[in-house]
C-alpha cells in the first residue's frame, strides 16, 4: 500500500475538518457516500492540493505508474440529426446545405486505412438521421468486420441503440444482441451528459432519459457489452449534480462490472447553441482549469475501488492539461483519434489528432510509463525505456487534416452530401420514416 507521505498528512491537518475526513476515509479504502464527499466538491486552494494528491495516491495503489493509451480513429458518420441538443453544434437539420452522410463503403474505407497505420479501433457515433434503416447500425457492424474481423468496434450511444431499436421495432435487448452478433464490441457510454432530468430538460429537450440511458448500459453489460461511462461538465450544473452523476455510475459499475473507464468531458461551449441562442439561464463557459482538476480527481476518490480507469480527455482539456491532470488520478488519455468532429465543432482548439509517440512523451514527460492498450484495457505493448519506442507510421503524419480530411471539409464537400432515404432507397425506407 502506497503511503500518503507527509506533505499530505500536513495539507490534511490544516484544511476544512469534513474535507480532510473525507480524503482520510478515502485513504483508508473506505468507499465514499454522496453526503461525506459533498464537501470536497467546492475544494480550492490547499484543499483542492490535497484532493489531488489523495487521487494521485489512490491512482498509484489502484493501477500503479503505467498509463495508457489506445490508438484508434473516430467516425463520425452523419452530422445530421433530428434532435436539437443546446449543447451540440455538431448537428445539422436534414435540409441543411452542411449535412453529410458517410454511407458504408466510405467508413470501411476509413477504417481499413486506420488499421493499416495501427489502429486497433474504430469509435462510431453519429446523429440520428431521419428515416435511417432501423438495421443500418447492425449492417454496418456487419461490412466493418467482414472487412477487418480483428478490428474493436466501439460505437453506438446508447441514444443510438434506442434509436436503432425504436426504428427496427424491436426491444433494446433484442436490438443489442444483434448489434453484437453482427460484430460490435463495446458501446461508448455517451449521451449521459448529467444524469438528471431537471438538467437534461434544459440543455437537452428531447434527449434520452436518465432512465433510458441506465437501461440501455445496464441490459448492455448484462449481455456481456462493456461500456465507457462519461460526464459532460461546466454547464448548468452544480459540483453537487456531478457527485450525484458519479454515484449513479458507481451503482452501477457495483452491480454489473461493466464500466471500462470514467471519462469527464468539460463543456466546450463557443458555438453550441444554447450559448449562442443564451437559452440555458445561469449556463457556465465551460470549467475552469481548477474545475477540471477537482472534477478528475474527485471521480478517482469517489468512484473507488470499482473503477480502475478514470481518462483525461485531450480533445476537451488539451495534452498539456492532460499530462498534469496524471498527477490528479488520471491513468489513461484516451485515443489518437485521427478524426474528431463533435468537440472541433462547439469551438475545442485541441485539434483532431495527436500520434501515438507524442501521447507517450506526454506521459513519460509526467514521470510515468506509457502503455498502449486495447479498447478493453488489456496492455498490448508497455514502453518500459524510452529505448523500447519505436516510431510508427501515424508517427510521421504531419498534416493530419490534409491525409485524413476535416469536419469542415465534409460540411462543404458535395462528395458525401445526406440524400433523404426515401429518394435514396425507395419505399421500404419511406415505410420507415413512419416510426
Ligand atoms: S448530441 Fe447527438 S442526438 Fe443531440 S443533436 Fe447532437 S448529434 Fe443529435
Amino acid at each position: 500500500m502506497t503511503e500518503q507521505g507527509p506533505q499530505l498528512t500536513a495539507l490534511l491537518g490544516v484544511i476544512d475538518r469534513p474535507q480532510a475526513a473525507a480524503l482520510e476515509a478515502a485513504l483508508a479504502g473506505r468507499s465514499l457516500s454522496v453526503d461525506e464527499a459533498m464537501p470536497l466538491v467546492d475544494a480550492e486552494g490547499v484543499a483542492l492540493h490535497a484532493l489531488a494528491m489523495t487521487a494521485d495516491v489512490l491512482r498509484q495503489r489502484q493501477v500503479g505508474d503505467v498509463v495508457t493509451y489506445v490508438v484508434n480513429r473516430n467516425i463520425n458518420f452523419t452530422n445530421i440529426c433530428i434532435k436539437h441538443c443546446g449543447f451540440c453544434a455538431f448537428s445539422r437539420l436534414h435540409r441543411s446545405e452542411e449535412g453529410y452522410f458517410l454511407d458504408t463503403e466510405e467508413i470501411v474505407r476509413r477504417a481499413t486505412e486506420a488499421h493499416a497505420l495501427g489502429a486497433t479501433e474504430v469509435c462510431i457515433q453519429a446523429g440520428l438521421p431521419p428515416g435511417l434503416d432501423g438495421d443500418h447500425y447492425i449492417d454496418l457492424c456487419r461490412a466493418l468486420k467482414a472487412a477487418l474481423p480483428s478490428i474493436h468496434i466501439h460505437a453506438f450511444s446508447p441514444e443510438e441503440v434506442i434509436y436503432g431499436a425504436l426504428r427496427s421495432r424491436r426491444p433494446i435487448a433484442e436490438y443489442l444482441v444483434r448489434l453484437r452478433e453482427a460484430g460490435l464490441d463495446s458501446l461508448p457510454g455517451t449521451s449521459a451528459e448529467i444524469l438528471d432530468d431537471a438538467i437534461r430538460e434544459v440543455i437537452a429537450k428531447g434527449r434520452i432519459s436518465t432512465q433510458q440511458w441506465v437501461e440501455v448500459i445496464t441490459t448492455a453489460h448484462k449481455l456481456g457489452i462493456r461500456t465507457t461511462s462519461t460526464m459532460m461538465y461546466g454547464h448548468i450544473e452544480s459540483g453537487a449534480d456531478q457527485l450525484r452523476h458519479m454515484a449513479v455510475l458507481r451503482s452501477i459499475q457495483e452491480e454489473t462490472g461493466g464500466f471500462t473507464e470514467f471519462v469527464p468531458l468539460s463543456f466546450v461551449y463557443a458555438e453550441t447553441p444554447m450559448h449562442l441562442r443564451q437559452s440555458a439561464p445561469g449556463l457556465r463557459r465551460g470549467p475552469s482549469a481548477n474545475e477540471i482538476i477537482r472534477t478528475h480527481a474527485l471521480a478517482r476518490v469517489f468512484l473507488g475501488a470499482s473503477f480502475r480507469n478514470i481518462q483525461a480527455s485531450w480533445v476537451k482539456d488539451g495534452l498539456k492539461l492532460g499530462q498534469w491532470l496524471l498527477s490528479c488520478g488520471v491513468n489513461d488519455l484516451g485515443g489518437t483519434l485521427i478524426n474528431e468532429s463533435i468537440s472541433t465543432s462547439a469551438g475545442a482548439g485541441h485539434g483532431q489528432f495527436v500520434g501515438p509517440a507524442a501521447l507517450r512523451r506526454a506521459i513519460r514527460g509526467a514521470g510515468r510509463i506509457p502503455a498502449e492498450r486495447s479498447t478493453l484495457y488489456e496492455l498490448r505493448k508497455v514502453f518500459e525505456r524510452p529505448e523500447d519506442e519505436v516510431e510508427g507510421p501515424l508517427d510521421r503524419i504531419d498534416d493530419a487534416d490534409g491525409a485524413f480530411g476535416t469536419y469542415r471539409a465534409l460540411t462543404r464537400s458535395s462528395e458525401h452530401r445526406f440524400i433523404m432515404p426515401r429518394r435514396r432507397r425507395g419505399a421500404d425506407s419511406e415505410r420507415a420514416e413512419e416510426v
